[in-house]
């Protein structure tokens, strides 16, 4: 691993807006941050104000930080409000650890030669910053998009002559996992992917955008993912639902559907021993009427547990720790089983 990277695998980044509400740093050791470049363009005060400040003190956190380009918000609301060689003097002022390059995602449905175009788009850009940037600092991570294994290949090899880099993103995946509860097989193509990316990047981190669920992120360190991204800690909150460790979500304010499970008897039991600092001061109570205390104890949960992934990959037991996560849910099961039945993924840890 580069000195430059001194970050413990595996990692994640919660992500969060610009507004910062709620801050979980402030409330226990957050290992990294990730905001997104869209996002603080939108708000030219807070812009104003991290330039000024810098990041780390705007935010007051004194972990790690990503700034994300937020390339699928461009794509979403249809404007690039951004050049990349702003983009690259920005992160220079705003001074991240990490910054991702300005990209342009991919979806399945799109055309082969319009996926083409808008890899060579991508790529520009990541020569156009690379090129433009004064430092290291952030460190750079380029981002890496395709749905085969010719393009990937391509890609790869391109990006290898704009540069050497010690991390590579992969992005656009989320078009293919979302409705993984659906009967499609799309996560097994994002599964495939992954491994593809390893096998012709081995010796390289890999980050995943946008796959960071509580279940989800353990099946991206089976994998050999290096680092992921997280949001639902906060938008699950946001829809009254919180995370029971290794349990899935229990939707607690009262507001949801019934097909949205409450907490049973034995949540509730392992709930009041939950060591958040929500959970701490103001208990059960406090979650069911707020969404800052419920944001809070998921972020928690979600930084425990990848606390706890470290700790199992070093005792030889993560596979086993993982299984008994996913063994009762018939989805996550069988996509358990399509990653480790094919190949022993743990020592790509050691
Ligand atoms: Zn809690």
């Amino acid at each position: 691993m580069s000195k430059k990277i001194s970050l413990k695998f595996p990692f994640m980044w919660l992500t969060q807006l610009s507004k910062l509400n709620p801050k979980p740093w402030d409330y226990f050791r957050v290992e990294g941050v990730m905001l997104n470049a869209y996002d603080i363009l939108t708000k030219p005060y807070i812009d104003k104000k991290i330039r000024e400040k810098k990041v780390h003190n705007y935010l007051g956190f004194d972990g790690y930080v990503t700034i994300d380009s937020g390339g699928f918000l461009f794509m979403k609301h249809n404007k690039v409000p951004v050049s990349p060689e702003q983009l690259v003097e920005l992160y220079e002022k705003w001074k991240p650890n990490f910054a991702v390059s300005l990209d342009h995602p991919i979806f399945p449905s799109l055309p082969e030669n319009i996926i083409k175009k808008r890899q060579i788009w991508s790529l520009n850009n990541i020569k156009t910053m690379v090129e433009l940037k004064k430092s290291d600092n952030p460190v750079f991570i380029p981002v890496i998009h395709g749905y085969s294994r010719k393009s990937l290949e391509w890609y790869i090899k391109e990006l290898e002559r704009i540069g050497e880099f010690d991390i590579y993103g992969l992005g656009s995946l989320v078009p293919l996992v979302k409705g993984i509860k659906g009967v499609n097989g799309r996560f097994y193509k994002a599964i495939d992917l992954i491994k593809l990316v390893k096998e012709l990047v081995p010796d390289r981190k890999i980050h995943v955008f946008g796959i960071g669920g509580s279940l989800t992120m353990h099946l991206m360190f089976l994998l050999g993912v290096n680092s992921i991204d997280s949001s639902s800690w906060r938008f699950k909150a946001a829809y009254g639902a919180i995370q029971l460790p290794g349990k899935g979500d229990r939707y607690i304010t009262g507001k949801a559907q019934p097909k949205y499970r409450d907490l049973s008897e034995e949540d509730l039991a392992e709930l009041r021993k939950c060591e958040c600092p929500a959970c701490t001061s103001h208990g059960v109570e406090g979650l069911r009427s707020s969404f800052k205390l419920r944001a809070i104890h998921n972020a928690w949960v979600y930084q425990k547990e990848v606390e706890i992934a470290r700790q199992k990959i070093e005792e030889g037991t993560y596979q086993e720790y993982v299984w008994n996560l996913v063994k009762d849910n018939p989805v996550y099961r069988k996509l358990f089983k399509y990653i480790t039945d094919k190949t022993s993924t743990l020592e790509r840890w050691l």
